[in-house]
């Protein structure tokens, strides 16, 4: 993985893909703390706005290789209709991909909280939008994020946005769901942690002839999660789907 080292310093992000990155670094109005929940707490969709205008620096390169797909498709790029599509799929691919710029000291800044509480929180029906890797067609649906504190709390309002951190990437959906689990583990030091994706591919669904389950879903299980089959069944029970071999 080199989504770290080869990252763009922050100076150098168009100011519409830094304004998505502030966006889901720091909650504008955002005290942290938000509260914490028993069992399963709804959340409030993450704002997707997307930014119409933005100094996108322009070298061209994303342009000319838009302009060569057309040609190659059999369009004509010189058409009033296409004129201004290589500029906007440049721009677009900066925000689809914002993710990779995320800071996730600063996503996570002073939300962290010492609380002396040890039954399962869990964040669902979180929606998200990434790209899948392979095709770089649109993958969308729903996390649910679950973990048993060991004396540490994150604000809820984080947890969608860690989600979109990493959805705004080139991905596959069981890295996805792996790294978000992972993030938490590592952040939180939690008993386990349980993250459910739900999803539809469309590179699954528009191309070919066969029309495979249009809903893919994966799971990363960690500690008590993936130890104690009860754990598993309360979480998902909050999905209100039967736990597997529970
Ligand atoms: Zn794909």
């Amino acid at each position: 993985m080199s989504d770290r080292s080869d990252k763009p310093k922050a100076r150098d992000l168009p100011d519409d893909v830094r304004r998505i990155v502030d966006e889901i670094e720091n909650e504008i109005g955002d005290d942290g703390f938000d509260g914490l929940v028993t069992g399963a707490a709804e959340t409030t969709p993450p704002r997707g706005r997307r930014s119409k205008r933005g100094a996108t620096p322009v070298n061209g390169g994303i342009e000319e290789a838009v302009r060569q797909i057309l040609t190659e498709i059999g369009e004509d790029p010189t058409r009033e209709g296409l004129a201004a599509t290589p500029d906007r799929v440049h721009r677009m691919y900066h925000e689809l991909t914002a993710g990779y710029h995320v800071d996730p000291e600063r996503l996570i800044n002073k939300a962290i909280f010492d609380v002396d509480y040890s039954e399962m929180v869990v964040v669902k029906d979180i929606p998200f939008y990434s790209l899948c890797e392979h095709h770089l067609l649109p993958f969308f649906g729903t996390a649910a994020v679950a973990y048993i504190p060991r004396g540490r709390v994150i604000g809820l309002s984080k947890i969608p946005r860690v989600v979109e951190m990493y959805a705004r990437r080139l991905q596959v959906q069981e890295r996805l769901t792996q790294q978000v689990a992972e993030f938490l583990q590592d952040r939180l030091n939690p008993q386990g942690v349980g993250v459910v994706v739900e999803a539809t591919h469309l590179c699954a669904v528009m191309r070919g002839v066969r029309k495979p389950g249009t809903v893919m879903t994966t799971s990363a299980v960690l500690g008590l999660f993936r130890s104690r089959d009860r754990t598993r069944a309360e979480f998902f029970a909050h999905l209100d789907r039967p736990a597997p071999g529970a």
